[in-house]
């Protein structure tokens, strides 16, 4: 087996390759016991051809290493010192014990501070939802303001933006023109966030994903592919409740 790599947006990715008797028509795709991609291919495949395949497929890897990353994901238990994303980077939870039925949720650059008076796992969960709601708000308003005034389309017209915890999409826009945005997409990075923001304010000027459309994404976003391949391989981190 020799490692290899091959270029995806999200930057290279490393695999090895095997060759199976039994495997005769496509690639299949396996990961060792470290979790590394193994590409299973037929005996006659060389290198190049398998290269070149995975490079057509790209969906294909990106969705089957999505898919087994999230088996192997345990749950979140809303535990001291349990690590909870928030803007791309992973903070500890720091739960404190609050005399009075008051709870507060701070976010202090290292941490996330929780102080409630019960330490159960659906009251913290609750509070930090909550939170996460709050400061998803404030930031998708800022990041929508900032980002329309580069779209000539949407100068002077109030853009009404919805946000709603959804299990598969990160955004739409209605054809009336209100955009939804998905609360959890405050656990990603910043550009990521914006790259949501950008395509679904493209969609006010193009309804469907036409060649219009993506002449419009990539004048706000240059790196919309690189944006949207990380959302589809890592983004169901962010999606864990
Ligand atoms: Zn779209």
């Amino acid at each position: 087996m020799r490692p290899l790599t091959f270029n995806t947006p999200a930057g290279p990715l490393e695999y090895t390759i095997t060759h199976r008797a039994r495997v005769r028509k496509r690639l299949h795709l396996e990961l060792d016991e470290r979790g590394g991609l193994v590409i299973v291919a037929p005996e006659h495949w060389s290198d190049k051809h398998i290269s070149a395949t995975l490079s057509q497929n790209r969906r294909r890897v990106e969705r089957f290493l999505a898919t087994a990353s999230q088996r192997q994901l345990k749950p979140l238990q809303y535990v001291q010192g349990e690590l909870h994303y928030y803007l791309g980077e992973r903070y500890p939870l720091m739960i404190h014990a609050a005399p009075g039925p008051k709870t507060k949720v701070a976010f202090g650059q290292q941490e996330i501070c929780i102080n409630i008076s019960r330490n159960k796992e659906t009251d913290i969960r609750a509070r930090l939802q909550g939170w996460y709601c709050h400061r998803a708000k404030q930031v998708f308003n800022e990041r929508l303001q900032l980002i329309a005034q580069r779209a000539s389309w949407a100068a002077g017209r109030p853009i009404p933006l919805k946000l709603r915890k959804m299990k598969r999409t990160w955004g739409n826009c209605s054809s009336i023109g209100v955009i939804k945005l998905n609360t959890h997409l405050i656990k990603a990075p910043l550009p990521i966030i914006d790259s949501v923001i950008a395509h679904e304010l493209c969609h006010l000027e193009e309804m469907n994903h036409g060649r219009a459309f993506y002449l419009l994404l990539e004048g706000l976003n240059p790196n919309w592919r690189r944006d949207r391949s990380v959302l589809r391989s890592q983004g169901f981190v962010y999606l864990l409740i």
